[in-house]
């Protein structure tokens, strides 16, 4: 087992970093990166984002010709995640105490950056220029990366660490997410006295909400509705507002489009039946890419996975990553498995062998002659 790469991870997921509060976390990687040589700034997606630190950026030059390639990770872990402690159970892996998330959604990447970035200077390998993103907010809709100003950015080529799986995996295709909000307008009257006055708008939600295609529609997309709010604090009026939101992702942009639209229609020939009225607000969080298979960073990824001693597996995902506000500023590239499993929960775990292995790969990527 390598103890330090253990030890840095242990080191990281103590840091508290909730969304937009990532300041300590960028404090601490800001000292790192500077003592391994890189410049670093950090731009102002905190003020604008309402968060307490901005979007890290690091450079450092190389020795090897050949373009710069970009690492990207994200900061910020989900909740409850204050007070976070890593321990080491005797078969390797890594869980949380039970009352928080473990953190190595995103922790295990960085940890294993960092790790590959110690060993190349102590053996003294020449490798290229780089570049080091490391957002806030990612947790919360890319938020951070959506206000990264990309024109900073040289590289071509972009990995980003922040995937679940097994090692060696790399999703090459993502989808687009746009969230819907139908708000229905009805019309009030008492409940007892005069119902047939008044138009139900809770009545008109739940018919259109119950109308929806929802789960899987056909192979690659998904509908939800997420949360559905009306009516008042009485039982005696009949309700005259209802709001409904909910998200359609899905890999081909145009159909997710289309889906938004077919929603729209569900919800307004409702409210039309019954008399009632709506007012309906869409918004792409981002938008749905694919990078190629014979992309530089793809071929890259799979030298370096068999150099690792692990079979490369190309997939892809139905979750969101920075590697979406890459992708939307042209720089394609992979998002790699990175030692993380059951994100999102208090069961979440990393494991020592895994974390070496991410750690070999980002180094063979990064020494790639190729
Ligand atoms: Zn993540």
């Amino acid at each position: 087992m390598n103890d330090r790469l253990v030890n840095e991870f242990c080191r990281l997921v103590a840091i508290d970093s909730p969304s937009l509060g990532e300041r300590r976390m960028a404090d601490y990687l800001k000292g790192r990166l500077e003592s391994l040589g890189f410049s670093v700034e950090e731009d102002q997606a905190g003020s604008i984002c309402g968060g307490n630190c901005g979007n890290l950026y690091a450079f450092r030059r190389g020795q090897t010709p050949g373009d710069s390639l970009l690492f990207s990770m994200h900061m910020d872990t989900v909740e409850p995640a204050t007070g976070k402690e890593a321990l080491l159970l005797e078969d390797g892996r890594i869980v949380s105490r039970g009352d928080t998330v473990l953190g190595a959604d995103d922790m295990a990447g960085t940890a294993a950056v960092l790790e590959a970035l110690e060993q190349i200077r102590e053996e003294n390998l020449p490798c290229r220029s780089l570049e080091l993103l490391f957002t806030i907010g990612e947790e919360r809709h890319l938020q951070g990366s959506a206000v990264f100003d990309f024109q900073k950015v040289c590289s071509k080529e972009a990995y980003t660490l922040d995937l679940s799986g097994p090692v060696g995996t790399a999703a090459l295709r993502a989808p687009s997410l746009a969230v819907f909000l139908a708000r229905i307008h009805g019309k009030s009257t008492h409940a007892g006295f005069a119902p047939e006055e008044g138009v139900h708008a809770v009545a008109i939600g739940a018919r259109a909400a119950a109308a929806l295609e929802m789960g899987h529609v056909g192979e690659d997309m998904t509908v939800n509705v997420g949360s559905f709010h009306g009516g008042g604090a009485t039982t005696n009026i009949v309700p005259d507002y209802c709001e409904v939101r909910g998200e359609v992702r899905g890999l081909d942009h145009e159909r997710v489009l289309a889906q938004l639209e077919k929603i729209r229609q569900t919800f307004a020939g409702e409210a039309q039946k019954a008399g009632g009225s709506l007012e309906y607000e869409t918004e792409i969080c981002y938008r749905a890419y694919e990078t190629d298979r014979n992309h530089p960073s793809v071929r890259r990824f799979a030298r370096a996975c068999r150099r690792a001693g692990v079979e490369p597996v190309f997939t892809e995902t139905f979750g969101g990553s920075d590697q979406h506000r890459l992708a939307a500023s042209g720089i394609r590239g992979v998002v790699m498995a990175s030692a993380m499993h059951r994100c999102h929960s208090c069961k979440e775990y990393t494991d020592a062998g895994e974390l070496e292995q991410v750690c070999r790969i980002v180094k063979e990527i990064l020494c790639d002659r190729e």
